[in-house]
């Protein structure tokens, strides 16, 4: 006979388990926390989807070699090598790392249009049209600075 007291055990412990490995790539924290660790600018991009104004953005003429890191969790993004000058007023990439960027459709503004979020933290980046460099990927990655974080 199934010991039934043995099963219930045997689920309380494995209920925690489950959940960790289900969160060991995000990091997930309360608008507090956010907050607390994001300049007013980079928390409005990043956990509310606002869009910095073209043209103001750190690194919109920023071609140094290096990498974009997410702001709010310092994932690697995009490398130095993929940006280039699209003159859309924000930083632009033809590719991102792989794996890093989760794709979200966006109907807002009475448009569609594909979002771009960081696959660790789901912040907001920006979002990736088709009017890219055709000579690569033909994509273009509209990133607002507010979102990124650069390392040498
Ligand atoms: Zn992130």
């Amino acid at each position: 006979m199934i010991n039934l007291k043995y099963i219930l055990v045997f689920s309380i412990l494995l209920i925690p388990l489950i959940s960790i490995s289900q969160n060991n790539n995000k990091m997930i924290k309360t608008e507090k926390e956010w907050k607390a660790t994001l300049d007013e600018m980079s928390f409005q991009v990043l956990r509310n989807s606002y869009t910095e104004r073209p043209f103001t953005g750190e690194y919109n003429l920023h071609f140094e070699k290096g990498a974009y890191n997410c702001k709010g969790c310092n994932q690697k993004l995009f490398e130095s090598n993929n940006k280039y000058e699209s003159n859309c007023g924000w930083p632009s990439f033809d590719q991102a790392i792989e794996g890093r960027i989760t794709y979200v459709k966006d109907y807002s503004h009475n448009m569609f249009r594909i979002e771009v979020k960081c696959s660790k933290c789901d912040g907001h980046l920006g979002h990736v049209f088709n009017d890219g460099p055709k000579e690569t990927t033909g994509k273009r990655y509209c990133i607002n600075s507010a979102a990124l974080s650069f390392k040498n």
